[in-house]
């Protein structure tokens, strides 16, 4: 946790004082992805290990915390992290809770389908009695329970869960933000492929527990000393490869 007298600390319980704690996915590949070794890797990781070192952290004195969608803001709000970088969709009702550095990666929501589904193209087709999988507590469930109440939505607790069922045919379709299903797509090659339009827009922010403004202004200004210095072009490359997406320009933090 962040040291007392660091001038960042939060009200936070436990852990090593010496060390910054981090909540971040552990299998979404090219955003963040815990391997077998136990290394983490992906944009997400690049982004926090960043900020971390701006904050004075260097990566041996980070430690990581699996942070699922659906418990970003209770491991913000009990003090189990100091700073959240998980596919996190700025949003006013999560606002309520936490607050947010960024946005610093534009996202948008979309399905995953098998690659030889020809049945479904777009959300018009989920109504047909599909069975669609999402993540309790994310955006696109609750998207999807609000916009399209005759989808058969199941929600489980991680994408890749949702990932393996589709590769089962347990379900039908899985949606969550593009970039995310891009990456399961990538991992299995001829396996899955992404169909329809973005029907959302999600900005991924940096959750920080709610009312530490010194800590959500220093990572502001990680954020775009990130992307001045050419950092976070790079791990954008890295980590989705310059061959599929054009880089996009950053957006614009929330100041
Ligand atoms: N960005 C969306 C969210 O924050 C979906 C991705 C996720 O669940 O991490 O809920």
């Amino acid at each position: 946790m962040l040291a007392a007298g660091s001038g960042l600390s939060v009200a936070c319980t436990a852990h090593d004082p010496g060390k910054i704690t981090v909540g971040v996915k552990f299998d979404q590949p090219g955003l963040s992805v815990k391997r077998p070794d136990g290394t983490l890797g992906g944009f997400d990781v690049d982004v926090a290990r960043y900020v971390a070192g701006r904050l004075g952290y260097p990566p041996e004195r980070i430690a990581w915390i699996e942070a699922p969608s659906g418990q970003r803001e209770m491991l913000l709000r009990n003090g189990q992290v100091d700073y959240v970088v998980a596919t996190y969709s700025i949003t006013d009702s999560r606002r309520q809770k936490v607050d947010f550095s960024g946005p610093y990666l534009l996202a948008g929501q979309s399905l995953l389908v098998r690659a030889d589904d020809t049945d479904i193209t777009g959300t018009a087709s989920l109504q047909r009695h599909k069975r669609l999988c999402s993540v309790s507590g994310s955006t696109p469930a609750q998207r999807i329970k609000d916009r399209y109440p005759g989808v058969q939505l199941q929600r489980y607790d991680t994408y890749s869960a949702c990932v393996e069922a589709l590769r089962n045919n347990a379900i039908d379709a899985v949606t969550t933000d593009d970039v995310i299903l891009a990456g399961y797509a990538a991992q299995s090659p001829g396996a899955f492929k992404l169909v329809g339009d973005r029907f959302s827009e999600e900005k991924y922010g940096i959750g920080v527990q709610k009312g530490n403004e010194s800590l959500r202004r220093r990572i502001n200004d990680a954020i775009e000393q990130m992307e001045h210095d050419g950092s976070w072009r790079a791990a954008f490359i890295d980590n989705f490869g310059a061959a599929e997406f054009a880089v996009p320009d950053p957006p614009p933090i929330e100041r």
